[in-house]
């Protein structure tokens, strides 16, 4: 079971997501982790993406962050599949999808709740001027990207705001195949 995971920074997609892979017995593979574990490699790439982590952009490179996800992918944990959170996040990225994704999940919360949420979690670039430009990142460069799925058949829109349990039930649904849309 190959599955993406798509929406707002402070949608709730990542604890989905990990709950996701918990379910189904598959790794859960966070873009953004994979990133910041990178930032202690102290070589080029390393300086590249701690420019995007302090100020919301994207790593500017796409390849670089490409690689770091192929490499990942390409360990024999994944072979049964997996729950990816955080790419594609651009145009590029979208052409380097790995192949065979069964379900792209899209959760949805209003900006307001966004900002509400991430400047109670308080991670180094939650900071509230550095997250008001990742949500405009988001919805320049990202969201864009919903209509690829859409078209290929696989997207399944989910909103976001009830608990935590409430969504997690429609999103393991929608896996499940009891509930498409
Ligand atoms: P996140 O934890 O998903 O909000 O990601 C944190 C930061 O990691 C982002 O602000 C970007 O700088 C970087 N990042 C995460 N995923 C990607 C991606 N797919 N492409 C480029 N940069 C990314």
């Amino acid at each position: 079971m190959k599955v993406i995971l798509l929406g707002p920074q402070g949608s709730g997609k990542s604890t989905q997501a990990k709950m996701l892979a918990d379910h189904f017995n598959v790794p859960y593979i966070e873009m953004g982790q994979l990133l910041r574990d990178k930032q202690n490699d102290n070589d080029e790439d390393a300086k590249v993406i701690k420019k995007a982590m302090e100020t919301g952009s994207l790593v500017s490179d796409n390849k670089i962050t490409i690689r770091t996800l192929n490499q990942r992918l390409s360990t024999p944990d994944c072979t049964n599949g997996f729950v990816l959170d955080g790419y594609p996040r651009n145009d590029e990225q979208i052409k380097s999808l790995p192949e065979g994704i069964d379900r792209a999940i899209y959760i949805n919360i209003p900006d307001e709740e966004a900002v509400r949420r991430l400047s109670q979690r308080g991670r180094a670039d939650d900071r509230p001027e550095i997250i008001q430009k990742r949500l405009d990142v988001y919805h320049q460069e990202t969201e864009p990207l919903l209509s690829h799925f859409r078209d290929m058949g696989i997207l399944v829109e989910i909103d976001g705001k009830p608990s935590v349990e409430e969504v997690s039930s429609q999103v393991i649904k929608t896996i499940d195949g009891t509930s498409k849309n």
